[in-house]
């Protein structure tokens, strides 16, 4: 009798100690994984499969079509590096577009700058701001409903065709060039972006994991170049993020290379207790290791078309 009681106990116990593992599907072969401690809350949008679940050591964790798109806990690189770098580079930025951006992180940023006067944010995807205004209210902080932020629901590559408007800095967090964001990594999105620019306009723009999403660079290289006059990219350690660096397209026409001092006292205007971000990081995340060097000079020389029909 007893020895059935503990055998029915260790089948429960076994079966219990199990919790669900999400998987991220990004890279055939290899990936990451995380136990959700919790699932908070899952659905098929019209455009994307959302899940939003606890993790015990991420905290509270977005996914997107099986992709990572933030984590509790290390989100602050990402957004920080996203918003201040050209932000605290331009010299007096008043009006700033959010491409993307459903989760609010990057409007929280911005909203860190005194000298912002309107932020327009656009995304395609309503549920996403819906329920991350409901389940991660952490992120934006109260972003979405503040007076300066004005919010449209709608593709932004249709969105920047109509616009009237224009920007001081356009910033693009969209997901990877997969489905509904791969209109947003397009030589003609960049070229309509363009048009919404002030004089010593900047135009940056999540890049994928060069080590791992090794054509992305030559993607947007090759689509934002006809546009631009500077176009390059700068690079943070965002450890959900998995292979390494994140990459940011940066584009504008102005060359900037503003001093460390001038950043510092910008920053101090700010009176933001930051968690990554410093004048110091800044002008260092331009400084590209080797690989990724290679992979923009091979790309120069080789047009896209040639190189990802090697790269399959
Ligand atoms: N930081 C994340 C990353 O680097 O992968 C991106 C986060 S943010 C939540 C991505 C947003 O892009 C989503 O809210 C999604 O709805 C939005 N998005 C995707 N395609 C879009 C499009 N064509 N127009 C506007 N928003 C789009």
């Amino acid at each position: 009798m007893f020895k059935n009681f503990a055998a029915m106990t260790l089948i429960a116990f076994s079966l219990q100690a199990e919790p669900a593992q999400y998987q991220e599907t990004l890279y055939p072969g290899w990936g990451q994984w995380f136990t959700e401690s919790e699932i908070i809350f899952q659905k098929k949008t019209d455009f994307q499969d959302l899940v939003i679940f606890q993790n015990p050591l991420f905290g509270k964790v977005l996914a997107l079509d099986g992709v990572i798109q933030h984590t509790q806990i290390d989100e602050p690189v990402y957004h920080e590096m996203m918003v201040h770098v050209p932000l605290l580079s331009h010299d007096n930025p008043q009006t700033v577009l959010v491409i993307g951006g459903g989760d609010g992180g990057i409007l929280r940023e911005v909203l860190k700058h005194p000298s912002i006067e309107k932020a327009v944010l656009v995304d395609i995807d309503q549920c996403v701001v819906d329920l991350s205004k409901e389940h991660l209210p952490h992120i934006s902080k109260g972003a979405f409903d503040h007076p300066k932020v004005h919010i449209v629901i709608q593709d932004a590559s249709l969105f920047v065709k109509e616009c009237k408007e224009s920007f001081d800095v356009i910033i693009c967090d969209s997901t990877d060039p997969i489905g509904p964001g791969e209109v947003l990594f397009t030589s003609e999105f960049y070229g309509d972006c363009k048009k919404l620019l002030n004089k010593n306009g900047i135009f940056v723009n999540q890049n994928g994991v060069p080590f791992m999403q090794q054509t992305e660079l030559a993607l947007t290289m090759n689509n934002r170049k006809p546009h631009f006059k500077h176009v390059t990219f700068y690079v943070a350690p965002v450890p959900t993020y998995a292979g390494g660096h994140m990459a940011f397209g940066w584009a504008s026409d102005k060359r900037y290379r503003v001093a460390e001092a001038v950043l510092e006292e910008r920053l101090s205007k700010l009176n933001a207790d930051l968690f990554y971000y410093t004048p110091e990081v800044h002008k260092a995340a331009f400084a590209l290791p080797n690989f990724m060097r290679k992979q923009i000079a091979s790309f120069e020389m080789e047009p896209l078309a040639k190189l990802s029909s090697r790269s399959k």
